[in-house]
């Protein structure tokens, strides 16, 4: 890969797009927020919805684009003009015509963009009028998720719901851009009406009226892209639509949207520089440009350094072995793992940790370990007379504390959490608490992560299976099962399988994976192996695949990116929900609409399903009769 990482390319940024027409086929002469000093004197039209109205006098109207103040008349012969917007509730929509003019000297508002103007108004039509609401359209009045999400056309009335979904439309159209008009993608839909297809995530079930046959929802196209590199479609894309019945998961969705892209001919290098220049040329014009190339790491070194293959790289932290301080160690916890093969023991400084952290931070770090690592941690604490304070201070002897401060770049105040055990264990949970340590520092007004970086990486030469969770004698695709084998450890196949390495690379944005994907096999009888012999999977229900690979398959490979959790990461949103329309709330439910629902047992007919409701659960069946959602 060498070189490509030393070159730097030049920031490529596209031409600044022609303003839209927004007031194009409709009787608007402008929006609300567009108004300036430069309009003065125009006679306008505007739509918009009522914000608020002050003293019978002053209302404000608003639209996607902002906020504009309103004069109402208040001469007799504009009576009736006056009525309109003095009676029509608050969120009615409205259409006024009148002439821009200046405020009165001291009258502005440097707040509002549109605050040196007003429009004083001649003639106004109710639309429609607007019962109460269930709460205000204003962004700094708090309502519940819950709330948000049974109203939801309402939420989306909010300028920061406005601001989400008009970005992500922005990025896609220039990705779209990117991709078709600069780099010959061709954008092609995929059904997703599919089949069940073997490892991977939990699949949606969707019934046929075939008895005892059903269609399952892909949890990605990648069957079909790959088939259509058979196809001599060699680059495609899709903005495509994902489904993963993974239960309630607070950064997934069940439905998600990746950008979907496979190439022809392609190698590792060839898509990072592709999705690097894709960022660069989509990403938003207010903020920081993008830097390519993103630099790099392994599996192994992230694992070794962040604890997790998603590492956070906006601050270090970083965790350091330091199991040949203690070889000769007399605190028993680390001599016992020590006296292992694999045993280890690493630590993590926090920077002034002494300073920030409560003894109640450090109960709870302890605890997260206990309970969720099974694992024991040790805080030590440098104190300002260079003397340890721990449990096991008196134990470490004074070599071993000045090799301390020396490998950790340890500071008067510091505090390092120390622990000991298998290697990727010890590394795990080191991981989770260098996050939540990082929390607690925010918490307490530390800048450890700036909010305006953007800290891209990629992370490559991942193993190509890891062990079974429910049952480690066995395999799984760290990816999934067409990715193919580094070249250098094919051998390793046929002997030791657990140690070959994958051409798969992960994208991660500021600690989230945003993106993954790999070069594929397209070898069959490589492919067949992998499957059948070290996957143990069906061959069968791969059968048209195979076959597709086996009539002059090209080299490929390719990449999705997760388009809600990398809009998501731009916005700054708290949640994915933020930059999807209508999502699912935590548990799957639409609270809006109330699905899933339940459906008539005569229209399960044709379907030859009957629901057999669990026994004695009539109770269950009429909470779901009418459902009362945990989250509501
Ligand atoms: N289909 C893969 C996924 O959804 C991405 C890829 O390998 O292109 O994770």
């Amino acid at each position: 890969m060498g070189s490509r990482w030393t070159q730097t390319r030049p920031v490529r940024r596209p031409p600044r797009p022609p303003s839209p027409e927004f007031s194009s086929f409709v009787a608007r002469t402008n929006t609300c927020g567009e108004l300036r000093s430069s309009h003065l004197g125009q006679e306008v039209t505007l739509f918009g919805w009522i914000q608020y109205r002050r003293q019978n006098t002053f209302l404000v109207l608003r639209d996607f684009h902002g906020l504009i103040q309103l004069v109402i008349p208040q001469d007799e012969s504009a009576a009736s003009v006056k009525k309109i917007l003095c009676e029509a509730p608050v969120e009615s929509v409205v259409r006024v015509s009148g002439t821009v003019i200046s405020r009165p000297p001291g009258q502005e508002n440097p707040k509002m963009p549109t605050g040196e103007i007003e429009i004083k108004v001649k003639t106004a039509e109710l639309l429609n009028s607007c019962k109460k609401l269930p709460f205000e359209i204003k962004d700094f009045v708090k309502k519940t998720e819950a709330l948000r999400l049974q109203y939801r056309y309402l939420d989306l009335r909010s300028f920061q719901m406005q601001y989400n979904l008009r970005l992500r439309s922005q990025m896609v159209m220039k990705m779209r851009e990117y991709l078709c008009n600069l780099h010959g993608f061709v954008d092609i839909e995929t059904p997703t009406l599919f089949k069940k297809t073997p490892g991977g995530a939990k699949e949606f079930v969707v019934p046929s009226r075939e008895p005892g046959k059903f269609y399952s929802l892909p949890q990605s196209p990648q069957q079909f892209k790959q088939l259509l590199m058979v196809g001599g479609l060699d680059r495609y894309f899709q903005v495509a639509r994902c489904y993963r019945d993974e239960g309630s998961r607070p950064d997934r969705q069940p439905e998600f949207t990746q950008i979907d892209i496979e190439m022809s001919f392609v190698d590792q290098t060839g898509i990072q520089s592709l999705i690097e220049g894709l960022l660069q040329y989509s990403w938003p014009r207010d903020k920081d440009p993008v830097v390519v190339p993103f630099p790099s790491m392994t599996f192994a070194e992230a694992l070794a350094t962040y604890g997790t293959d998603k590492p956070d790289t906006r601050f270090g932290m970083k965790i350091v072995d330091i199991s040949d301080v203690f070889r000769n160690t007399e605190v028993r916890f680390l001599q016992d793992v020590l006296s292992k093969p694999k045993g280890t023991v690493k630590a993590i400084r926090i920077p002034e940790g002494a300073k920030y952290l409560k003894r109640k931070d450090i109960e709870s770090i302890r605890k997260v370990a206990a309970d969720h690592f099974n694992q024991e941690v040790l805080p030590v604490f440098l104190k300002a007379s260079r003397h340890w304070n721990s449990p096991v201070a008196e134990f470490i002897l004074e070599k071993q504390s000045l090799e301390l401060i020396r490998l950790m770049e340890l500071q008067e105040e510091d505090v390092i959490l120390l622990t000991a055990g298998e290697h990727r264990k010890a590394c795990s949970l080191l991981g989770k608490l260098r996050l939540e340590c990082a929390d607690l520092l925010e918490a307490r007004g530390v800048v450890l992560r700036d909010p305006a970086l953007f800290s891209f990486l990629w992370v490559v030469d991942f193993p190509l299976f890891l062990p079974k969770e429910e049952n480690p004698g066995e395999l799984e695709s760290a990816h999934h099962p067409f990715t193919a084998p580094h070249p250098s450890d094919i051998q390793l196949l046929y002997t030791e399988p657990e140690k070959v390495r994958s051409q798969h690379y992960d994208l991660v944005l500021n600690g989230s994976e945003i993106g993954g994907g790999s070069i594929r096999i397209h070898d069959a009888e490589l492919q067949r192996y992998i499957l059948a012999t070290l996957l143990k999977e069906d061959v069968k229900l791969l059968s048209h695949l195979l076959q597709a690979l086996d009539y002059g398959a090209p080299p490929h490979g390719g990449i999705a990116l997760g388009l809600d959790r990398l809009i998501c990461l731009v916005t700054g949103a708290p949640s994915i929900r933020d930059v999807i329309a209508f999502p699912k709330s935590f548990r799957g439910y639409d609270l809006m609409s109330n699905a899933p629902d339940s459906i008539p047992p005569e229209e399960l007919k044709p379907y030859h399903i009957r629901v057999s409701w669990p026994a004695d659960s009539e109770a269950e069946k009429s909470s779901l009769d009418h459902p009362h959602h945990p989250e509501s």
